[in-house]
């Protein structure tokens, strides 16, 4: 089932998923088992995210160096195709990424995605190779998320295939945007293009998130908005998260892990004590629905959603 069909369906709001593909050598019994304490929530849908491949140069014999691509994580299709078969109840919804791709590249895949019966997507521009300075498309590729949408709307038109398409928004500005207002409208030309619902980046502080879902309705987008959270589980997160991704930690948090930074299991517990806190607000303020990063980690999770769901 399509994601917006669920969304329009469900009466009541419901949690949902992102998981990393694991790394290569994990076993898919490994994986499996991590994602199936979750599903006793029945979250309806899973995220799978898609990583590129990264270059490496390697020294030659005769002293010149050689480009190689690397792949370090099991593929997104191949994770989605395990979860299908081992919880066919929940629908997944596979991340795709215009970086590095061609468009006879997404065409590929999303072959495979229409041969597999998944209808759900979640399109992104994907981010530069380590090293670059700044976002190049591939010749005939992406340079925007917008234009990904259109492409996966016109594949769709010359296939009679269909999808849903959700796509990514930054409450706190996408690092690169000159201001929030600039961001949102270019989110508002994903919608445009065919986006059939948003799912945002991480945040800690509601008020972020409500102040953005507004100027969202005053710019014209009317789809659904789904806040991503994610439990802060380690001091170091304090610092890491903002450079990762260009969003702050709120005072009272930071300085409650700071104070506990030698203690693991104390971090751990305020992070999802602030998250569980997060997700009961949002679940009072009429969001449809929450969406949780598990960054291959279950256990804070699953501890929110009992105390929430
Ligand atoms: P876009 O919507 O294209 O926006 C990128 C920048 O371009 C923004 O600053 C925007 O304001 C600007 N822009 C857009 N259109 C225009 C225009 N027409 N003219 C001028 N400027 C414009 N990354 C991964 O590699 N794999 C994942 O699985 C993954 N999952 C994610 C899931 C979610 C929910 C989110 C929010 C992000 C995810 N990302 C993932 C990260 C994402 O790839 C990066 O944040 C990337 O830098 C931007 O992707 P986007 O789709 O938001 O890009």
């Amino acid at each position: 089932m399509k994601i917006s069909e669920i969304l329009a369906r469900s009466g009541q709001p419901f949690p949902s998923i992102e998981i990393v593909p694991p790394l290569k050598g994990i076993s898919k019994e490994e994986l499996l088992s991590s994602i199936q304490p979750l599903m006793a929530f029945h979250p309806p849908f899973i995220n799978v995210t898609c990583h590129r491949d990264e270059i490496e140069f390697r020294p030659e014999a005769d002293g010149s160096w050689s480009r190689h691509s690397v792949r370090r994580r099991v593929s997104e299709t191949a994770v989605c195709a395990a979860i299908q078969a081992r919880f066919p109840q929940v629908e997944v919804v596979p991340h795709l990424i215009g970086a590095g791709m061609t468009r006879e590249m997404m065409d590929s895949q999303l072959y495979d995605l229409a041969f597999m019966g998944i209808e759900n997507v979640l399109a992104l521009r994907g981010d530069c190779l380590t090293g670059e300075k700044r976002f190049t498309p591939e010749p005939g590729g992406y340079r925007y998320a917008s234009e990904l949408v259109a492409d996966i709307r016109r594949f769709e038109k010359a296939q009679g295939a269909s999808f849903c398409i959700g796509v990514g928004a930054y409450p706190e500005k996408h690092f690169e945007a000159p201001n929030l207002e600039m961001d949102i409208e270019n989110l508002k030309r994903k919608v445009d293009e065919g986006a059939d619902y948003v799912v945002t980046q991480m945040f800690f502080d509601n008020a972020v998130f409500y102040a953005f879902r507004d100027k969202c309705v005053s710019a014209g987008i009317h789809v659904p908005v789904l806040p991503g959270l994610k439990p802060l589980s380690t001091a170091r997160q304090v610092e890491m998260l903002p450079e990762s991704f260009s969003l702050d930690i709120p005072k009272a948090l930071a300085a409650r892990v700071v104070a506990h930074a030698d203690d693991k299991a104390a971090c751990y517990e305020i992070g999802a004590e602030w998250c569980a806190a997060q997700c009961a607000d949002l679940l009072k303020n009429g969001v449809p629905a929450v969406h949780f990063y598990t960054m291959g980690k279950s256990d804070n999770i699953v501890r929110i959603l009992r105390e929430c769901f």
